[in-house]
């Protein structure tokens, strides 16, 4: 069956984090949030990502936001293939259509 045709029939979220998506075909997913977040797909975040590492520093410093346990704080339907995720550090641009979604659950450590 082409990934394509494959939908969320249900979406939860448990408190820990962890998108719990079940799918037309039936299969269930538990995604961690902070995984989809890694992977936002928006000019920005591939940009980052394609960057080099910063140089290594004695002690990490992270901003508030990152100290932060990452949070979905909303999920919108875009069309009928995608959703428009709203995570806690503010960041709303990524449009993550359901194939990316489904491909992450199946294949977690998948490079962008
Ligand atoms: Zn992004």
């Amino acid at each position: 069956m082409p990934s394509m045709s494959i939908y969320p029939t249900q979406l939860a979220l448990s408190p820990d984090q962890q998108l719990q998506i079940t799918w037309s075909d039936g299969r269930r997913d538990a995604l961690p949030v902070r995984l989809i977040r890694d992977q936002c797909p928006c000019a920005t975040c591939r940009e980052k990502r394609a960057a080099p590492p910063p140089p290594p520093t004695l002690l990490p410093v992270l901003s508030a936001a990152e100290a932060q346990p990452l949070r979905l704080l909303g999920m919108e339907p875009v069309g009928n293939y995608a959703y428009s995720l709203h995570f806690s550090d503010g960041h709303d641009t990524g449009i993550f259509t359901f194939e990316m979604l489904r491909q992450l659950a199946e294949e977690p450590n998948r490079p962008a």
